[in-house]
């Protein structure tokens, strides 16, 4: 890479996202490019499956190569374009928690609709709800939450219009009620890009958008995920437990895997002090154990007794604080090891 390159990177503002969603790769969705912006250049990295995209406004960004990357198992086992849950795990079989990165700093996060849900996770009206309902007025672009591969794009029983998008993490989101689809079944997407239009088809009394997050098939709260309030993702790092896939297992704020973490760390590192102050009075008794003493006799020198306990008269020395000039005192006992 240039130097002029390279200052290019380290000086531009972060991409704008409309301009480069268009851009990369025939399996990318044709997003209108912005006026006045343009493909300037496409530098490869030390990963295969990752370039950088640059722009004639000078905007970049890091994207995963769909092409290469949608070969990864996560995008091929599993897979089909139809079944809402192609896995057919049994729930016995769930772990009983699972760790996943949500968005590294390859990845990106697009909020599915910054807004006050109207209806939760959970029972409704006796029934099952496995997402949430976000208010989308009909027409209103939906976006991809997170970069990945399209599984299901059309209609789907009660889901009305409905998309289905493949994670390279393994979950998977639900895009619901759409009144039109602007994707087809094996595109890859990055977070951000349009990928239907919002409406009010199938089982539904009124626009919006019916959105879940799902693990092998399993939904949960898509609330522990993202603050729809704020548009903010909670975590990067994100401890899915099995619990959360009860069909009444709402997200609780007071609930925080950080702070859990947090606090297993803490217990840790109390118990790695603990374990090293027990170690060290360990060593030290054994140290004490090892100890040999001698009671000096009569006609005994430094050099009879290192002899002796083959030792050496400075070792002996520096064991009682002595010199080789200390006078020996008969009885009293000198440490020779
Ligand atoms: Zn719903």
């Amino acid at each position: 890479m240039s130097g002029l390159m390279l200052a290019v990177l380290l000086t531009v503002a972060g991409a704008n996202p409309d301009s480069l969603r268009a851009a990369y790769g025939k399996e990318s969705v044709p997003t209108p490019k912005l006026p006045g912006t343009s493909l300037a250049d496409t530098l490869d990295t030390g990963n295969p499956e990752v370039k950088v995209i640059l722009y004639s406004d000078h905007t970049w960004r890091y994207v995963r190569d769909g092409k290469k990357i949608s070969k990864n198992k996560v995008f091929t086992e599993d897979w089909n374009e139809v079944s809402t849950n192609p896995y057919r795990v049994a729930p016995e079989h769930l772990p009983d928690k699972v760790t996943l990165w949500i968005v590294d700093t390859l990845d990106s996060y697009c909020c599915p609709n910054k807004t006050q849900h109207s209806s939760l996770f959970g029972y409704r009206h006796g029934r099952r709800h496995q997402g949430i309902d976000l208010p989308y007025p009909t027409g209103t672009p939906v976006y991809a939450t997170f970069d990945g591969k399209v599984r299901i794009a059309g209609w789907t029983g009660g889901y009305g219009n409905l998309v289905v998008l493949r994670h390279a993490n393994g979950l998977e989101t639900f895009y619901g009620h759409c009144s039109e689809l602007k994707v087809k079944a094996g595109d890859w997407v990055h977070a951000g890009d349009v990928i239907a239009l919002g409406g009010s088809t199938g089982r539904s009394s009124g626009p919006h958008l019916h959105f879940e997050t799902r693990y092998k098939g399993y939904a949960f709260d898509p609330m522990w995920l993202i603050d729809f309030k704020t548009g903010e993702l909670r975590h990067r790092l994100f401890t899915l437990r099995k619990r959360y896939f009860d069909a009444n297992s709402r997200y609780v704020q007071e609930e925080d895997d950080e702070e859990v973490i947090a606090e297993g760390d803490e217990k840790d590192r109390i118990e790695a002090e603990k374990k090293a102050k027990e170690e060290a009075i360990a060593r030290q008794k054994a140290a004490e154990a090892a100890m040999q003493y001698y009671v000096i006799k009569s006609g005994d020198t430094l050099s009879k007794i290192a002899a002796k306990y083959r030792t050496s008269v400075s070792t002996l020395c520096r064991l009682n604080g002595m010199t080789v000039n200390t006078k020996l005192q008969i009885g009293k006992r000198i440490r020779v090891k």
